[in-house]
């Protein structure tokens, strides 16, 4: 018994963009999907109700922070993330593995982990495939994620290599620490850069594991948009059908059109939630910088096309003066849209794969 199930609906006649239902002990969402962050435990600003209220059914926390502030202990005690932070839907939680290799500069990588320093205080602290999967145990999640290196963008064909082979004998560990694999699905992650033997050969070994989800990781790093295409239009392809496909660290809003039409299902970002705060909207006409002078005596919502709680109710002027005042709901009003944006233009993609034309909605977005 798994915990985690995946149901392909309908493949887009078009583009080859999966349609599918993603089932969690928590519930089941339709991908593809947009997973708001919640780092600490709290999508910034947006209290559960609200995240339900713009139609997100699954989110993602850190597992490095919160094994920071408060502990994992705490968490557990709690009875477990969901109850901790009072969120009924479906959590996936990251290794800690990216926060490890992307905040911390004092680090050592060694066969058995990660050597690195507390990017809030510098003491000393070390985490390994077993670790990581001991406190994703004890929060909880839905899915958690195998501990993996991140290479920086660009690494050697060599050094990838080593990483690869390296990534892929933790995703062995991570597996065999896993104690909770009725309750909590484990996805592997598939590594190997910009490389295609290299992915090649990291999804062979991954496969042979016959994790219950992968994802694709070391993209959204610094490389070029025609790389992070080209390496998806390869890699997917490797990638089992009936099983869900996450990349990880991506939610521009066309990014997330052609991940789905390569054939990926599950995505997460801190991207809306993070220019929300300094009041950038993603809007159905680009980006907008809502603290703009010009929007002084805009009395029209952030976007015409919006429906949104924000779009409905508010206009560019008050929330600008919101923000250039720094009242809090100037950035609850600014996330909540981002957030409905993006959870909205996946519903629409979805919508197009039904109809076999998201290739005809790409053109036009
Ligand atoms: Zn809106």
């Amino acid at each position: 018994m798994t915990a985690i199930k995946y149901e392909l609906i309908k493949t887009c006649k078009q583009t080859g963009a999966r349609l599918g239902r993603v089932t969690t002990p928590h519930g089941s969402f339709e991908t593809p999907v947009f997973m708001p962050v919640g780092t600490l435990a709290t999508v910034k600003t947006m209290a559960p109700e609200e995240l339900k209220d713009l139609g997100a059914n699954i989110i993602l926390s850190n597992t490095y922070h919160l094994w920071l502030r408060p502990g994992e202990d705490i968490v557990e005690e709690a009875g477990g993330l969901h109850q901790f932070m009072n969120w009924d839907g479906s959590i996936l939680t990251d290794s800690g593995g990216f926060q490890v290799f992307s905040l911390s500069d004092m680090r050592k990588i060694e066969e058995e982990g990660v050597h690195f320093r507390n990017h809030l205080s510098g003491e000393k602290l070390f985490l390994s495939p077993e670790g990581a999967m001991q406190i994703q145990n004890s929060l909880g999640s839905d899915i958690m994620m195998a501990f993996d290196e991140c290479p920086p963008y660009p690494a050697t064909y060599d050094y990838m290599k080593s990483s690869v082979e390296r990534t892929s004998r933790w995703a062995e560990r991570c597996l065999e620490a896993h104690q909770k694999p009725e309750q909590q699905g484990l996805f592997g992650i598939v590594q190997g850069g910009e490389y295609e033997e290299l992915r090649k050969q990291s999804a062979q070994d991954l496969l042979s594991l016959d994790f219950p989800g992968y994802a694709i990781g070391g993209l959204s790093v610094g490389e070029p948009k025609d790389v992070m295409n080209r390496v998806l239009e390869f890699t997917t392809p490797l990638l089992p059908n009936e099983k869900p496909r996450y990349l990880m660290g991506v939610g521009s809003p066309d990014s997330l059109v052609d991940g789905a039409i390569r054939g990926v299902d599950m995505f997460d970002c801190v991207l809306p939630t993070r220019i929300a705060r300094n009041g950038t909207c993603m809007t159905s006409n680009g980006r907008l910088v809502v603290r703009n002078a010009k929007y002084a005596r805009d009395f029209t919502p952030l976007d015409e096309n919006c429906d949104c709680y924000t779009c409905r109710n508010y206009t560019k002027a008050y929330i600008r003066h919101l923000i250039k005042t720094n009242e809090t709901l100037g950035i609850r009003l600014t996330t909540y849209h981002n957030l409905y944006f993006l959870v909205k233009l996946m519903s629409d993609v979805r919508e197009a794969i039904r109809e076999d034309r998201l290739g005809d909605f790409r053109d036009h977005f």
